[in-house]
């Protein structure tokens, strides 16, 4: 038995006869750049999420860079974000010409609220809550913070659809929120995808603008703006996939359910820890291992594949030298960024699968200990 770490050809079958009416369709009426798919799928995402608007854009990436352009954060003003997420995070507020203030994170791998006070300056102008692995971060006090501060609070739920904090879904709590369908996250397109959320008409507007050309009516360009649209054909994929999402979410919760049955005797491991009133969607099944490269060879040789999220924290990567960090500063990322193992987990893994993997962790630890 092999278990893969992500098995998208196996999801994409489940649906294989929906996606190619739908293609064909697509390419009968030759909608590729925005349009009418687009169009339905912004309204269907925006009611799903229970939010006004919904722009679709190019990748998560891109509506990370759109969104902070559009907030105005420009030269000189600085942003507040974890310490351990995806480097597209800091790498958006760097092309806007401000600076990634790096907070390092909880016992959730989230960023740490308690934290966040101490990075405030007359500079700061926003904080992005990314809800990493697929578990809300500590919304309702980050949201508290950006009140008492008069600060933007931006989400990045790129790792988080549908995922909920007492039962309201992520990205409704922010000012904006921006999600990936990047292949491998839990809703993804057949290639590069992402959309903003919002319920600010003006900012909607301003999103919808700088995404086309600074134009809404052909030739009439309002602004200056890029080409960061949505295609058509990954549109009708999201439109099918969005259909599936929750029982895809439920799927990922009973795999780590499995996981945290078969491995809770295990001593040499951290299993995450769920927060309390908060819907995890699992995107990530991260543990904290000991000997944690020699474990990932061990399960590679076992047709085990596992992936590391990830091996360096933001602050301590080489581009982010000019920032003056203090790693004394970050001893939670500073020591999980050796421990962290991301282990296979997706709708359709089944429970042999999970429990082969549960096997061989313990197995490994029985010889090296
Ligand atoms: C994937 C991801 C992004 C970037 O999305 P792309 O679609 O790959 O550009 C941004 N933030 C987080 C937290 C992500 O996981």
């Amino acid at each position: 038995m092999n278990v893969p770490f992500n098995d998208l050809s196996g999801l994409h079958l489940s649906i294989i006869n929906e996606l190619m009416d739908s293609f064909k369709s697509i390419i009968e009426n030759s909608a590729f750049v925005g349009g009418k798919q687009v169009e339905e799928f912004e309204a269907n995402f925006a009611s799903k999420l229970g939010v006004k608007h919904c722009i679709g854009v190019g990748s998560g990436t891109a509506a990370l860079f759109v969104t902070f352009k559009m907030l105005g954060i420009s030269s000189g003003d600085e942003v507040i974000l974890p310490a351990n997420t995806f480097f597209a995070c800091a790498e958006a507020i760097s092309l806007c010409g401000a600076v990634p203030v790096f907070v390092d994170n909880d016992e959730y791998y989230n960023i740490d609220v308690n934290r966040i006070s101490n990075k405030i300056t007359a500079n700061t102008k926003a904080i992005l809550a990314v809800h990493l692995y697929g578990q809300a971060s500590n919304i309702v006090e980050i949201q508290r913070i950006c009140n008492d501060n008069n600060l933007i609070l931006v989400e990045d739920c790129s790792q988080s659809h549908f995922a909920s904090y007492r039962d309201k879904k992520l990205g409704t709590f922010g000012q904006v929120a921006v999600f990936s369908f990047y292949p491998g996250k839990n809703i993804g397109a057949l290639g590069d995808a992402g959309c903003i959320v919002t319920d600010n008409d003006d900012l909607a507007l301003n999103l919808r603008l700088f995404r086309n050309h600074g134009e809404y009516r052909k030739s009439k360009h309002q602004i200056i703006g890029f080409n960061s649209r949505l295609d058509g054909v990954q549109a009708a994929v999201l439109n099918i996939k969005l259909k599936y999402i929750d029982v895809w979410n439920e799927k990922r919760r009973i795999a780590a359910g499995y996981y945290f049955e078969l491995l809770k005797n295990c001593s040499s491991i951290e299993l995450p820890k769920v927060m309390q009133f908060s819907t995890h969607t699992f995107h990530l099944f991260v543990i904290k291992a000991d000997k944690r490269y020699e474990l990932q060879e061990y399960l590679s040789k076992n047709n085990i594949s596992t992936g590391i999220h990830y091996p360096i924290a933001l602050p301590f990567l080489p581009v982010f030298s000019n920032l003056n960090i203090l790693p004394e500063e970050f001893p939670m990322s500073l020591k999980n960024q050796d421990l962290l193992l991301s282990l296979p987990i997706y709708p359709n893994i089944n429970f042999e699968q999970v429990k082969l993997v549960s096997d061989k962790i313990i197995e490994f630890y029985s010889q090296h200990n």
